[in-house]
Parts: C-alpha cells; sequence; structure tokens
C-alpha cells in the first residue's frame, strides 16, 4: 500500500512542477496590458493567502513593472492619477474653444497687478519668488485675458491692416497669423502666463516675445524648473503638429505639480498627457468592470502569483503553498507524502 501511495506522490509532485514550467511559460509571453489588473489584484491573492506567498507575489510585480518599463510607452509607475474633468487640466486652443469662461470672482489678482486663476495663485507667486532667488527675477508680459478683451486686440490689428491697404478678409488672415482668434486662447483660462526675465527685459531689444529668450539662462531655468511649482512650457519646440502652436520659450501653462513633472520628464505636450490619460481611463474601466465580472482566484496568473515565476524560489514556494493548504490538489499531495515518509 506504501509503495502505491509513494507513486502516487510522485505523480502528483511531477504534475506539479510540469504545471509550474507551463505557468511560468505563460507569465513570459503575458502582454503587458494586462499588468494593471495583475498588479491591482495582488491584494485579493495576499489577504486570501499566506504571508510569504504575498512577498513572492510582490517579486513577480516589480519584475512585471520592470518589463512595463522597457516595453510600454505609458509608464505605469509614475503615471499621475488625475481626473480628465479637473480644472487644472482644461484644454482650450487652436482646436478646442472655451467652454465656458472664469468667473471674475475666481481671479485673484498677482503682486505685479495682473490676473490669473485664483487657484495659482500662490503656485506662481513661488515660482516668482525661486526665480528671483536664482538670480533671474521675471516680468509678466500677459497673464488671464477674457475673450472680450481678445475680440479687441484681434479687432484693433484687423482695423490697422485695412487702413494700410488690405482687404478684410486679407487682413483677418494675416491678423490669424499672430493673434490668436477670441475663444481660442490658453490665456482665457486664467492658467496661462507669458513671462520672461528682466535681463531679458531690459537688454534685449526687438520684440520681447521672441524664442531666443529659450536660450537664454533665464529661459533655461525656466524650462528647468517651472515644473516643480505646477507649470510647463506649453508650446516645445517640434511640437507645432500637435499644438498648432510654434515654441514659446516665455509662455507657461499651471497643470499642477505632478502633471507638469511627468510632461517634462518625459517631454510630451499638454495633448499628448491628456490622450494617455485618457487611455488610463479606460483601462481603469475596463479592470474595473473585469473584477464584476470574474472571478479572479480562477484565472492562472493568480496561480503564478501564488507559485512565483522564479524558478530559484519555486521550490520553497511550492513547499509554502504545500504548507499553507492553498491548493486542494496540492494538500492532498503533501499529505500523502507525509504517510510515505512515516
Ligand atoms: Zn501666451
Amino acid at each position: 500500500m506504501k509503495k502505491y501511495y509513494g507513486m502516487a506522490a510522485a505523480a502528483g509532485f511531477l504534475f506539479l512542477v510540469l504545471l509550474t514550467i507551463q505557468v511560468n511559460r505563460v507569465t513570459a509571453v503575458t502582454p503587458i496590458k494586462n499588468l494593471s489588473i495583475a498588479r491591482s489584484t495582488t491584494q485579493t491573492v495576499t489577504s486570501a493567502t499566506t504571508e510569504s506567498s504575498s512577498q513572492t507575489s510582490t517579486e513577480y510585480s516589480e519584475d512585471a513593472q520592470e518589463q512595463a518599463a522597457v516595453s510600454d510607452e505609458v509608464n505605469e509607475d509614475d503615471f499621475p492619477t488625475v481626473s480628465l474633468n479637473d480644472w487644472s487640466l482644461a484644454l482650450v486652443g487652436p482646436k478646442n474653444k472655451i467652454v465656458s469662461e472664469i468667473a471674475q470672482e475666481d481671479l485673484g489678482k498677482l503682486s505685479n497687478g495682473y490676473l490669473v486663476d485664483k487657484r495659482i495663485f500662490s503656485a506662481y507667486e513661488e515660482l516668482a519668488e525661486a526665480a528671483k532667488v536664482a538670480g533671474h527675477p521675471l516680468v509678466m508680459v500677459s497673464a488671464y485675458r477674457s475673450v472680450e478683451y481678445q475680440q479687441e486686440i484681434f479687432d484693433a490689428n484687423v482695423n490697422s491692416l485695412i487702413r494700410q491697404g488690405n482687404t478684410k478678409e486679407e487682413a483677418i488672415r494675416i491678423t490669424k497669423l499672430t493673434f490668436t482668434e477670441p475663444g481660442y486662447s490658453e490665456h482665457h483660462t486664467g492658467l496661462a502666463i507669458d513671462v520672461i526675465d528682466e535681463d531679458w527685459y531690459q537688454n534685449h531689444t526687438g520684440e520681447l516675445l521672441n524664442e531666443g529668450f529659450g536660450v537664454t539662462d533665464g529661459g533655461k531655468w525656466l524650462q528647468a524648473h517651472a515644473r516643480e511649482y505646477g507649470f510647463i512650457i506649453r508650446y516645445p519646440k517640434g511640437k507645432h503638429d500637435i499644438t498648432q502652436i510654434d515654441y514659446e520659450p516665455w509662455h507657461l501653462r499651471y497643470v499642477g505639480v505632478e502633471v507638469a513633472t511627468y510632461i517634462e520628464e518625459h517631454e510630451v505636450t499638454f495633448e499628448e498627457f491628456l490622450d494617455e490619460a485618457k487611455e488610463h481611463i479606460t483601462r481603469k474601466e475596463a479592470e474595473l468592470s473585469y473584477h464584476e465580472l470574474a472571478d479572479p482566484l480562477q484565472e492562472d496568473w493568480i496561480f503564478t502569483n501564488s507559485l512565483t515565476r522564479n524558478q530559484e524560489n519555486s521550490q520553497r514556494a511550492q513547499e509554502e503553498l504545500l504548507m499553507s493548504g492553498g491548493d486542494l490538489f496540492a494538500k492532498n499531495v503533501f499529505s500523502q507524502t507525509k504517510e510515505v515518509k512515516k
């Protein structure tokens, strides 16, 4: 009788080993897109099994994260959690007309007299203070502009061109080259500002808002540090196709520190960031409905987590799994093995 127990145990173990190999193969080809699902459900596994298997889950999770960083454009680790309805992520530009203008009571006057959205008041004052300390005191050229004001300066330019002999059509066409059409300027949001530094203001001859500012010490300082206060250089060089606007090293836009850091570190435009955010949100929603529909404990990758994909630890993990009695088949093998050893 003992002989049969021995054979059964041996067959059981062989099955378990083969299963582990199979599971490891599955893991190696699991598409990274499933990563977020696997990671978030790790908690379910942890609470249902022993501490040791939760450690192996973490190991799996970290390995998978490394894979994600290499093979997926969207970095799962540092992508900020955002809501597209967030006030700081409002998109207004040549292709996105402002939906509703900021209320007058939501505007705040900066110490330099310019108006911005009250909520970015302290962020700007802190940026200005840091710039001053670094030796690049800022000079503001423009901040909040109402649609009405934009209309006034737009019309004034059109009229001036008509007086110079252009037809009305021609005057509008030329004006659009340098003035944003009313309703389409980011300055309407109260979240955009145009700034240069004192040195450029005092010593540069010609137009103040010139891309040459970008290569000055002040321009470089803004490029490197504005993000720390929640601002991005909204129209980077070479991204006209996406932003519809040429490089403007002076035009800063508030998006919050976390988003600004992501955008600048990954060298993406605000538009590209919003597209990535939409993808993340869609993926998260899919993940939520997945949890509602399926019993995650039946999934292969959960088993992978329990057994671990690390070959070195696989024997230890199997033994721990046997000890924990988490799996009926394994438990059966374990009890039979014990009998053989008596
Ligand atoms: Zn601007």
